[in-house]
């Protein structure tokens, strides 16, 4: 194991592995190019070590020059890509073909492909050592690839995480074991979603809150947002099927997370079941639930103070509030058993000021 700035990272590919499936991706290319002297493009920096281990694979006549881009900031793709430096050989009527260190989401590749749209080079292919299928956009072809490997956060053999980790021989992984998740529970109102506002800073941490997403997507009139609208507005739980569902999604779309609060989820058991489930096959778990306590009297005064700066209908009528409680009481009130059984609920006071009150979760976190 080793760490890089804040995270940790486990083995994941070897040295030896890495470099059979460049001598195999070199003879692959060999057998098409042999005969010809094609240019290799190699996509700076990500690519600088694998294109000289390709080029002393390839032992036939070649030429070799770079490009530069980025589009990653920390450990999520930022979307953004940039032209660093564009290549400068004439290459007009060339074969031409990029290696890149990894494709995962298509947005460097598509950046790359405009680049060269206006040259006119004989053939135009793309070589990557690591190839992300699941979660690549697939607008464009990969002529040849490495190794495909499933959408985790990878560092190493020339990939970095915020420039660390480039020189390592090996591949690592982010490693999941060192992530904090926290379920924040307790009735609305309770200053769950003020509280993980807080927390998500400090410890660095994905605030998923189901309450905030299905807003959105109300918000939007997408096609969840108008299923979901009908039980809100009357205070009732949205069916489990469609909450997990929307719960999972949104854990997918963070995979280099290094820990998550789910507020507002889960609120019935077979969501907490789903919830364990999902997490087990990520080699992911719920490190603690931490209950926000107060009594229904101060929820429903506060409930209605909202209700009156955020215009959020089920928050401004007492007897969609009482409903809203009466499915707590119902449902949700349950899993304190359910973690209890797994002795990860912890209890804290929610009444007091709110730093006081980040205070206190603060301290069942640091315990942990
Ligand atoms: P919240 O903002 O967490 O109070 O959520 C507002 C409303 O969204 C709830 O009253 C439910 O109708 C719906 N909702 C949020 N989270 C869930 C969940 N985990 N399961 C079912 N419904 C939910």
């Amino acid at each position: 194991m080793i760490k890089l700035h804040d995270q940790y990272f486990k083995p994941f590919i070897s040295e030896a592995q890495i470099l059979t499936a460049v001598q195999e991706l070199a003879d692959k290319i060999a057998l098409d190019y042999k005969d010809e002297t094609p240019i290799f493009v190699g996509v700076l920096n990500g690519a600088f070590m694998f294109v000289a281990d390709f080029l002393k694979a390839y032992q036939h006549p070649c030429e070799v020059s770079f490009v530069k881009m980025s589009s990653y900031g920390g450990l999520t793709s930022t979307g953004i890509v940039e032209t660093l430096l564009d290549v400068s050989e004439n290459i007009e009527g060339r074969s031409v073909i990029i290696l890149e260190d990894i494709i995962d989401t298509g947005r460097t590749l598509q950046e790359l492909i405009h680049m060269f749209s206006n040259i006119n080079v004989k053939e135009f292919k793309i070589a990557s050592l690591f190839y992300k299928s699941e979660i690549y956009n697939g607008e464009y072809a990969i002529d040849y690839v490495g190794i495909e490997i499933p959408d985790k956060f990878i560092v190493g053999y020339g990939l970095d995480y915020n420039e660390l980790g480039r020189n390592l021989k090996e591949v690592y992984q982010l490693n999941h074991k060192h992530m904090i998740n926290l379920v924040l529970f307790g009735k609305p109102g309770a200053g769950k979603g003020t509280q993980a506002e807080f927390l998500k800073e400090k410890y660095n941490l994905k605030h998923i809150s189901t309450g905030d997403l299905f807003r959105y997507n109300m918000k939007n009139d997408t096609d969840l947002g108008k299923l979901a609208k009908s039980y809100i507005d009357k205070g009732d739980l949205v069916p489990d099927e469609v909450t997990i569902k929307m719960l999972e999604d949104a854990v997918d779309s963070n995979p280099d997370a290094s820990g998550f609060i789910f507020d507002g989820f889960p609120r019935t058991t077979a969501q907490a079941e789903a919830l364990d489930k999902f997490l087990s096959t990520k080699e992911m778990r719920i490190n603690a639930t931490i209950a926000l306590e107060a009594n229904d009297e101060i929820l429903i005064q506060r409930l209605l103070e909202r209700g009156k700066v955020s215009g959020r209908s089920d928050d401004q009528d007492e007897s969609k509030i009482r409903n809203r409680f009466d499915e707590y009481n119902q449902k949700t009130a349950p899993l304190k058993d359910f973690y209890g059984a797994q002795g990860k609920f912890h209890s804290v006071n929610g009444i007091g000021a709110i730093d006081e009150i980040t205070m206190r979760l603060g301290k069942v976190i640091e315990e942990l």
